[in-house]
């Protein structure tokens, strides 16, 4: 008997069979450390790079540096932290100064929250005093390229998320990176790909972006295994040092288990025979609308559903407060949620 209907994979999603074979797999069998130079540290060697080549060929990238990390609030903040520390770089040479100067960093302002407070915590550390501003979003929840034109030739780093957490709202990266280059604009860029996983085709390699961050856990692989898509010749700062580790990029024994759960789910990705494809997804979100529209006659979705994550919906009953509709649903075994997880426990409205 299904007891509970777990709606809430924007928070974190349930583990995929395979991804937990592969995890037990790895922990009983293939239990070397992958930097030693015995065969058992070679077969652990050999399990890791099969994950890194299929998710290389799964992101569309195949230069670039691709590490494996704990997941993405790490690999945020290895790239907030290149980026502050490539800025400092060219102010000690004497660049990026003065009137004009590519001194802003930008950040989108549905953005995560691990986003702005790296930013605002290594602005702080760095002592660089950086000009931190919010690039707002439309009624849409899509990023206003208007003012991302205005800014763009003064920007030296800018964070647009792939497709909003809470919302599902997919950002229109192609007129991003367009702005971009129209403008000429110096900017790194940064797109938060937490969400887009499995969900969106991506082709990093063939785009503008510099750093792509990733969390297994959003798509049926363990929390605490993620992945860091750096473009090639993009600057690059390790947040962590020590044995060497993923070419001295992120020092610290590998999480086995975790890189072999996630590269379960990327092989499952790249046949293709595990996930809905778009179109089915999107069919079955219309009945989801409808038996909502249903029970709830005065709802109102909050994103145009064209622009959103096939995989979400976000919704308002006007008159009926979300703590009392989360109580709701829970109470019918449906778990969904009011915000981003991280919020959850704060009981403030989403930002
Ligand atoms: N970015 C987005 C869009 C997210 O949804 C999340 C997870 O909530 C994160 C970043 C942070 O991911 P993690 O908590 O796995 O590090």
């Amino acid at each position: 008997m299904i007891t509970e209907i777990y709606l809430d994979a924007n928070a974190t999603s349930p583990i995929l069979p395979a991804a937990t074979a592969a995890a037990m797999a790895a922990l009983q069998d293939c239990y070397g450390n992958p930097s030693s130079s015995h065969a058992s540290g070679l077969r652990a060697r050999a399990l890791r790079e099969g994950a890194r080549a299929c998710a290389r060929r799964v992101l569309g990238a195949p230069s670039g540096r691709l590490m494996f990390n704990s997941g993405a609030t790490e690999g945020i903040q290895t790239a907030v932290l290149s980026a502050l520390c490539a800025v400092r770089e060219r102010r000690a040479r004497g660049e990026a100064c003065g009137e004009g100067a590519a001194n802003i960093v930008l950040v989108g302002a549905t953005e995560h929250k691990a986003v702005s407070e790296s930013l605002a915590h290594w602005n702080r550390l760095l002592g660089l005093g950086i000009e931190l501003r919010v690039l707002p979003v439309d009624g849409d929840g899509r990023h206003r390229l208007d003012v991302l034109r205005a800014l763009a030739p003064r920007l030296a780093f800018v964070c647009t998320m792939a497709a909003n957490n809470e919302t599902g709202v997919v950002s229109d990266l192609d007129g991003i990176a367009a702005v971009l280059s129209e403008t000429g604009s110096p900017a790194l860029w940064m797109v938060d790909c937490v969400q887009a996983l499995g969900k969106l085709p991506l082709a990093l390699g063939a785009s503008r972006i510099d750093y792509a961050p990733f969390s297994g856990h959003k798509l049926h692989a363990p929390k605490g295994i993620g992945m860091l898509y750096v473009r090639e010749g993009a600057p690059f700062t390790p947040l962590i040092c020590g044995g060497g580790q993923e070419d001295s990029q992120r020092s610290g024994t590998e999480n086995m288990a975790g890189i072999a759960a996630l590269g379960a789910v990327l092989e499952a990705l790249e046949r293709g025979d595990t996930f809905l494809d778009a179109a089915a997804q999107q069919a079955c979100r219309a009945r989801l609308e409808q038996a909502l529209r249903g029970a709830f006659p005065g709802i109102v979705f909050n994103a145009p559903l064209e622009h959103t994550l096939p995989t979400t919906l976000n919704f308002s009953v006007p008159g009926v407060a979300s703590a009392e509709l989360l109580d709701l649903f829970d109470a019918a075994g449906m778990r969904v949620s009011a915000g981003s997880a991280c919020a959850a426990s704060k009981g403030a409205p989403s930002y």
